[in-house]
């Protein structure tokens, strides 16, 4: 007598697993929800669960600030030079091969003129994938020299930001780049010429502590982190609890570091409407110094005239 119901016998026969296409889905490092690539695409690379702002590589920022087809690069062959020889589990030369290859990019930044709503514009922008967007000779020069080109040539200078710090591989070159950027930066601002920051996840330690902080306007995205040395470097320093929230973009507009947070799907139109409010200012003033330099009809006001106030912005 059989008690028990013979195990039914399954099947030997292979079967196929069912494949799932792979690079459909992006886990969001913020949430980690999983998120839809496409989606996340569409939606400017902010994941659509958290609001938490994804870095964009450079052409897509590109694409997002500038009008189509105006940008004109600048400096696109200057490359880095391993002067110190510097060998660690990778020497500076093949880490700087490898990350070429990687983002087909020759070093962290890319500047340019363009325009955005036909307003003309410096701009630069850095890219975290290569080397954490360090800041080495290159960078510091090329920051430089289009700060150096918007003075020249009477433009207002926007720089988005994005950085892990000072390039270790360049030793004391790199950290030079900070006061000669700042520099730089100095002379633009002699010239009563505009420069925006746009500081987007992350900008820390010495590009924070140079150009990023000297804007004229500081904007950042959204959670961005922001800050000089780590978390865990100043809890340790000051053995101080820091307080919730610090080195975020929403922390450092209480305290007054930055100016104004703009979610990436408004960024186009707030720059836009910077470069309107701060371009027309620029426009009077070449006009006016002329004038003056030659000695002929002053728009300064005469003696004992009223003056008429200029009309508020945005009015
Ligand atoms: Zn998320």
């Amino acid at each position: 007598m059989q008690l028990f119901k013979r195990r039914n016998k399954y099947s030997t026969l292979p079967v196929k697993k069912k494949e799932i296409p792979q690079g459909l889905w992006d886990k969001c490092k913020n949430c980690n929800e999983v998120v839809y690539r496409k989606l996340l695409k569409e939606n400017l690379n902010v994941c659509p669960k958290c609001n938490f702002h994804h870095p964009l590589d450079v052409w897509e920022r590109m694409d997002l600030l500038t009008d189509k087809g105006s940008f004109m690069q600048i400096d696109e062959g200057m490359e880095s030079v391993d002067t110190l020889k510097f060998e660690g589990v990778a020497s500076y030369a093949e880490k700087l091969e490898s990350n070429k290859r990687k983002t087909g990019m020759n070093d962290a930044i890319v500047c340019g003129t363009a325009t955005l709503d036909g307003r003309p514009f410096a701009l630069g922008v850095m890219d975290f994938r290569f080397l954490g967007a360090s800041m080495g000779s290159v960078v510091g020069e090329k920051v430089t020299r289009l700060t150096e080109l918007a003075t020249s040539r009477r433009l207002p200078l926007v720089i988005v930001t994005a950085s892990g710090g000072a390039r270790m591989y360049e030793g004391m070159l790199s950290l030079m780049q900070m006061a000669k950027t700042s520099g730089a930066l100095q002379r633009h601002k002699q010239q009563n010429l505009p420069y925006i920051v746009v500081m987007t996840h992350p900008t820390t330690a010495g590009v924070t502590a140079s150009f990023a902080s000297l804007g004229d306007l500081t904007l950042a995205e959204p959670k961005a982190l922001i800050g000089f040395a780590g978390p865990r470097v100043i809890k340790d320093t000051t053995q101080a609890e820091l307080p919730e929230g610090f080195q975020t973009s929403e922390f450092l507009l209480k305290k007054g570091m930055i100016d104004r947070i703009v979610n990436r799907s408004e960024l186009r139109k707030e720059l836009s409407l910077c470069l309107e409010y701060l371009g027309s200012w620029l426009l009077s003033e070449p006009a006016a110094q002329k004038e003056d330099a030659k000695g002929k009809k002053s728009t300064k006001p005469k003696k004992g005239k009223k003056q008429k106030a200029p009309a508020p912005l945005g009015a």
